[in-house]
């Protein structure tokens, strides 16, 4: 066996300790004789794994009592439509678009009302954060949303907006656990858990109480409305059960690696490693404003498409997995997410040291 370092957006790296946990049970979980695949949804001992998964997140990130906490199906691109149809009262809301999932959302939201754009860096393509100090919010709006982290384009918010008062709805795939938050600032965190939890097909919503209503848009379905699966502790369907299992193991591995505090120190530390290196290096460099650097996506360009080609395909054969930009950017992206180690990064350093001399 040969584990490479996978620098996947997502899916994505996840931590070996936990691969090898969920292969040790995967004939027999806990005495159950049963894969957790082959287990009902409406038994004791998922009830505990979907249970123990939600209160080990709800340590991780503080959650108060007045937040459900959903895992639902669709991945992070059914809360682009979701979202208005269970939060446009008013049927309008302001839309901060700084890279493509902001756009796909705030495109998305024009179907069911009036989506404003109040602030875009679309300009100088999504390579900043915008000031979101002073923002013409709509007075009627019944949100203002953002994606936190710009995994395509590798920016993060390092401030949240002014929201003037208004109820801040926040896209996290990439950034999720990745960092301590203050979940009382938004009245739905939410993220697709492909990027920095788990498996793929499973986003995990953090909604406010006040925010899980049957006032929703007419025409919403059953299966799209918060109200349904908050009722049903997430259990309104068969929900992605293995997924659930898994992410409930990372929270533990979050746990015992010291939790989000910790977590951002590493990340704080890996992201560092390879931004001192694009800031020095003579062939390479970051597209993003340092200000606003991601500590998840880090992308970066020689300039030059051949050479950059021959990076992402050198780097493959070196072990060094998943490094092409997204396809509607080019260049090269490195996500370093939680369970990618420091060494991963600083092979990938050493890997681009030894690529920028031979190439000078
Ligand atoms: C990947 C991603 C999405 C889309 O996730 P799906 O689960 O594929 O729908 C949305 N937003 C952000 C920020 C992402 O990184």
């Amino acid at each position: 066996m040969s584990r490479v370092y996978n620098f996947s957006a997502g899916p994505a790296v996840l931590p070996e300790e936990v691969l090898k946990e969920v292969a040790d049970e995967m004939l027999d979980y806990n005495g159950t004789g049963m894969s957790v695949m082959e287990m009902s949804h409406r038994s004791a001992a998922f009830q505990e794994i979907i249970d123990t998964a939600e209160k080990d997140l709800r340590d991780l990130m503080h959650i108060p009592d007045n937040y459900k906490v959903l895992f639902l199906q669709g991945g992070a691109s059914q809360q682009f439509a979701m979202i208005p149809m269970n939060l446009m009262k008013n049927k309008v809301a302001d839309y901060i678009v700084t890279g493509q999932w902001a756009k796909k959302a705030y495109q998305e939201a024009q179907k069911y009302g009036k989506a404003n754009k109040i602030a875009s860096s679309e300009d100088k393509t999504f390579s900043y954060i915008p000031d979101c100090s002073d923002l013409p919010v709509s007075p009627d709006a019944d949100y203002v949303y953002i994606c936190e982290n710009n995994t395509i384009y590798g920016t993060k918010f390092k401030e949240l907006p002014n929201t003037k008062g208004k109820t801040l709805v926040a896209d996290v795939s990439s950034c999720f656990l990745s960092e301590p938050v203050d979940v009382s600032k938004y009245g739905i965190i939410y993220g697709g858990v492909q990027k920095n939890i788990g498996p793929a097909g499973m986003v995990i919503v953090i909604i406010r109480e006040d925010l899980i209503t049957e006032d929703v848009l007419p025409g919403t379905p059953t299966m799209l409305t918060y109200k349904t699966h908050a009722d049903a502790g997430s259990l309104y369907n068969t929900p992605n059960a293995y997924c659930i299992y898994v992410c409930g193991k990372v929270f533990k591995w979050l746990k015992s690696m010291g939790g989000l505090e910790e977590m951002k120190r590493r990340n704080e530390e890996k992201a560092k490693i390879l931004y001192d290196f694009l800031d020095s290096s003579s062939l390479f460099k970051g597209t993003v404003v340092p200000k606003d650097r991601s500590l998840m996506n880090v992308p970066f360009v020689t300039g030059d498409k051949e050479m950059d080609a021959k990076f992402v395909k050198e780097a493959a054969a070196a072990g060094l997995v998943n490094l092409k930009g997204h396809r509607s950017v080019g260049g090269m992206r490195a996500s370093i997410y939680n369970a990618m180690p420091k060494a991963g990064v600083e092979a990938l350093v050493a890997f681009m040291k030894k690529f920028e001399e031979e190439n000078a």
